[in-house]
C-alpha cells in the first residue's frame, strides 16, 4: 500500500450534500470509491458528482432501513458508512431552552446516527466486514456553555462508538470517530453570520490558529476508512489544531 486507496470501496455517506459530508463525498470519488450520498432534502440534481444521491431523515429508523437498501441496491453492497448528518444546538441558556429543542438535536446527532449503525450494521455483520466512521466534536469532549443537547450527543456519539467496536469487532467491523475543531462550514459559516461563534476567539484559543477546512475531516475519515487504519477501531481522533489537546488559561499566546 502506497497510498490510502479506495477503490472498489462501496461507502454510504450521511449529510453527504453539504459541508464535511460534501468533503468526504467528494474524496472518497477522488480515491476511487463508488459513493451514496444520504441528505434530509430530496436530490435537485444539482450535485454534477458521480455519487447516487438518496433522501432520509436519519431519526426515522425506516427511513435509515430503506435507504440502506437502496444504497446496497445501487453499489452491490456497503463497504464503508460515514455518518456526517448532524445540527447545530441553539445556543439557549438551559432554563429557557425547551424540551422539544433538546429532543430534535438529540434525535438528528446522536439517535441518528445509532439508527444508521444499526441498519448497515446488520448488513456488515452478515459480509463480517466493514468500517464506520461517526462524527462527534470537540463538544463532546468537553463542557460548552447553552450547548448542552449538542455536547451531549457528541459525547454520545463517542460512547456510542466504543461500544459498537467492542460489540462488533470480531464481526469484522471497525467503528471509529472524529471530533472535529470549528471546520469552515455553512453550518459553521451560519452561526458566525449569527454572532454564535467569534472566530477571532477560536484562533487565539486554537494552538494552530486557524478554523479547519472540510476536506481535513474527510482526509481523516478517508484514512480510518482504509486498509491503513485495518487494526484501529473504537478510536476517537481529535482533528481540531490543538484544539481539545490545550488546558491553558485564556488565550494561546498568553498562556
Ligand atoms: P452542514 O454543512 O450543515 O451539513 C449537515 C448535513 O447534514 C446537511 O447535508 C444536512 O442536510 C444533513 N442533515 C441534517 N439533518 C439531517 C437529517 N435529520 N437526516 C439526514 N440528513 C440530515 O454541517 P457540517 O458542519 O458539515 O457538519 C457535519 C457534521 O459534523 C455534523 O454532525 C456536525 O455536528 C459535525 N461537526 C461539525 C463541526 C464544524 O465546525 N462544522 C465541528 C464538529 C462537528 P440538508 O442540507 O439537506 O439539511
Amino acid at each position: 500500500m502506497s497510498a490510502i486507496d479506495l477503490a472498489g470501496k462501496n461507502v454510504l455517506v450521511t449529510g453527504g450534500s453539504s459541508g464535511i459530508g460534501a468533503a468526504v463525498v467528494e474524496l472518497f470519488l477522488a480515491l476511487g470509491a463508488r459513493v451514496s450520498a444520504v441528505d434530509i432534502q430530496p436530490p435537485d440534481g444539482s450535485k454534477p458528482d458521480a455519487a447516487t444521491r438518496l433522501q432520509a431523515d436519519v431519526c426515522a429508523e425506516q427511513d435509515c432501513l430503506r435507504v440502506t437498501a437502496e444504497a446496497i441496491a445501487a453499489m452491490g453492497s456497503i463497504d464503508a458508512l460515514v455518518n456526517c448528518a448532524g445540527i447545530p444546538d441553539t445556543y439557549t441558556p438551559t432554563l429557557s431552552q425547551s424540551a422539544q429543542s433538546w429532543q430534535r438535536i438529540v434525535d438528528v446527532d446522536l439517535t441518528g446516527t445509532y439508527l444508521m449503525c444499526k441498519a448497515v450494521g446488520t448488513h456488515m455483520a452478515q459480509r463480517r466486514s466493514g468500517s464506520m466512521v461517526n462524527i462527534s466534536s470537540i463538544v463532546g469532549l468537553g463542557g460548552f456553555p447553552r450547548r448542552n443537547a449538542y455536547g451531549a450527543s457528541k459525547a454520545g456519539v463517542i460512547m456510542l462508538t466504543k461500544s459498537l467496536a467492542s460489540e462488533w469487532g470480531s464481526l469484522g467491523i471497525r467503528v471509529n470517530c472524529i471530533a472535529p475543531g470549528y471546520i469552515r462550514t455553512p453550518l459553521v459559516e451560519t452561526l458566525i453570520r449569527e454572532n454564535k461563534v467569534d472566530t477571532g476567539q477560536i484562533e487565539r484559543r486554537t494552538p494552530m490558529a486557524r478554523l479547519g477546512h472540510p476536506r481535513e475531516i474527510a482526509h481523516a475519515a478517508a484514512y480510518l476508512s482504509s486498509e491503513w487504519a485495518s487494526f484501529i477501531t473504537g478510536a476517537t481522533l481529535p482533528v481540531d489544531g490543538g484544539w481539545s489537546a490545550f488546558g491553558g488559561a485564556g488565550d494561546i499566546g498568553a498562556a
